[in-house]
């Protein structure tokens, strides 16, 4: 099997937990060293035991490293990525991709002519959450899906400093909203024809902290998305409708889970006192007419992210992250963007 040497270009929180927690489980990639600009991170670069290598220059000239993992802020991806294709490297890059689609396609055009190929670190396919939730839409455990809720809800406002200006890359949507936009797409087939959006800036940042967003498949299925920065009471991380039942996962520790009508029982429920009316409409269910099932275990993808790449580069493997759902992703970006600045709801596919 053919060893890849890899180096990694912004070695912060992200590129550091690559470092540390990621790269060490690929069977056949190794790590040899890292650049940073931030002097500060070039001496953490040492003292991980890398190669700390003067310049992004000096990185791109070692003939050992076969590939670049791009980990800046998002508005350094495009330039840093370009670089290390024309220096024959192969690249992966942090999401999202780059700022726009036109960026990708350029990047994909000069990765086409340099004969190297492009990664996107979708790495929230493999999250356990949106496994299980997978497991759950293809399994049809709770009927047809038809509704999807996805959130993801914090009280910390916008984390660390770039993310805080929009010339940089920031806010939530091209943070978080990246990984959950993307679980939706790589989950659901068919076109997104409508997409419905709000952001919020109550925070005084120059881009957004949280943002709601409606997506109408052409299937009929729904999904909401959002993100949230000023949430001190968290919604669940997901909650799905289908025909038959309802599933819900509440945190990142899975506890939740699948409601299903048995259909043995069909008598209706007594009335419930609800504020001072009576109501039928939301009294539970009678005891047979339901049943409570744990969350199933989710379904596995074939291999790790970065076995993937691996296997892409010595050995032309199918890629679990293509890039061509990657430019879908960030054309629904923008569709999103234009949806929240004008209030209107727009055709996308
Ligand atoms: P960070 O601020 O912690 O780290 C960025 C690092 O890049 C800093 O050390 C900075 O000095 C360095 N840098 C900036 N410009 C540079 C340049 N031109 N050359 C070399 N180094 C440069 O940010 P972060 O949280 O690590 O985010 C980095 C990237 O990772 C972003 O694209 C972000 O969206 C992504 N990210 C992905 C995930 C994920 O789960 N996939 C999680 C967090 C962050």
């Amino acid at each position: 099997m053919k060893e890849l040497t890899m180096a990694i270009v912004g070695y912060g929180g992200m590129g550091s937990y690559h470092a540390h927690a990621l790269i060490p489980d690929a069977a056949h990639i190794h790590l040899k060293g890292a650049f940073d600009i931030d002097p500060a991170r070039q001496q953490a670069i040492a003292d991980d035991g890398f190669v700390s290598y003067p310049s992004y220059g000096a990185l791109l000239a070692d003939p050992e490293i076969d590939l670049v993992l791009v980990a800046t802020p998002n508005d350094r991806h495009k330039p840093l990525a370009i670089q290390a294709l024309n220096a024959g490297k192969h690249v992966i890059s942090e999401k999202p991709a780059m700022m726009s689609p036109a960026e990708l396609e350029e990047v994909l055009a000069v990765a086409k002519d340099a004969h190297r190929e492009f990664f996107t670190h979708q790495n929230r396919r493999w999250d356990p959450d949106f496994r299980v939730i997978t497991e759950i839409v293809e399994s049809h455990s709770i009927g047809d899906v038809f509704r999807i809720e996805s959130r993801v809800h914090g009280a910390n406002g916008i984390p660390g400093d770039w993310r805080h200006y929009a010339k940089y890359g920031g806010g939530m949507i091209r943070d978080w909203g990246v990984h959950l936009l993307d679980q939706l797409l790589f989950l659901l087939d068919g076109p997104i024809s409508r997409v419905t959006a709000e952001t919020s800036t109550i925070l005084g940042n120059d881009c957004d902290d949280g943002f709601t967003v409606r997506l109408d498949f052409a299937s009929g299925i729904r999904c909401v998305v959002e993100v949230g920065t000023t949430n001190f009471i968290p919604l669940p991380r997901w909650y799905v409708k289908g025909t038959r039942g309802t599933a819900e996962i509440i945190d990142w520790d899975l506890a939740g889970e699948q409601v299903i009508a048995t259909g043995v029982d069909t008598t209706a429920p007594a009335p419930i006192k609800a504020g001072v009316g009576l109501t039928k409409t939301i009294a539970p269910p009678t005891e047979n007419a339901v049943r409570h099932a744990a969350l199933p275990a989710g379904t596995p993808l074939a291999e790790s992210f970065y076995d993937n790449v691996h296997d892409v580069i010595t050995d032309g493997a199918e890629r679990i992250v293509k890039n061509e759902e990657v430019l879908r992703l960030l054309r629904l970006i923008d569709a999103i963007f234009q949806a929240a600045e004008t209030g209107q709801s727009v055709g996308f596919e």
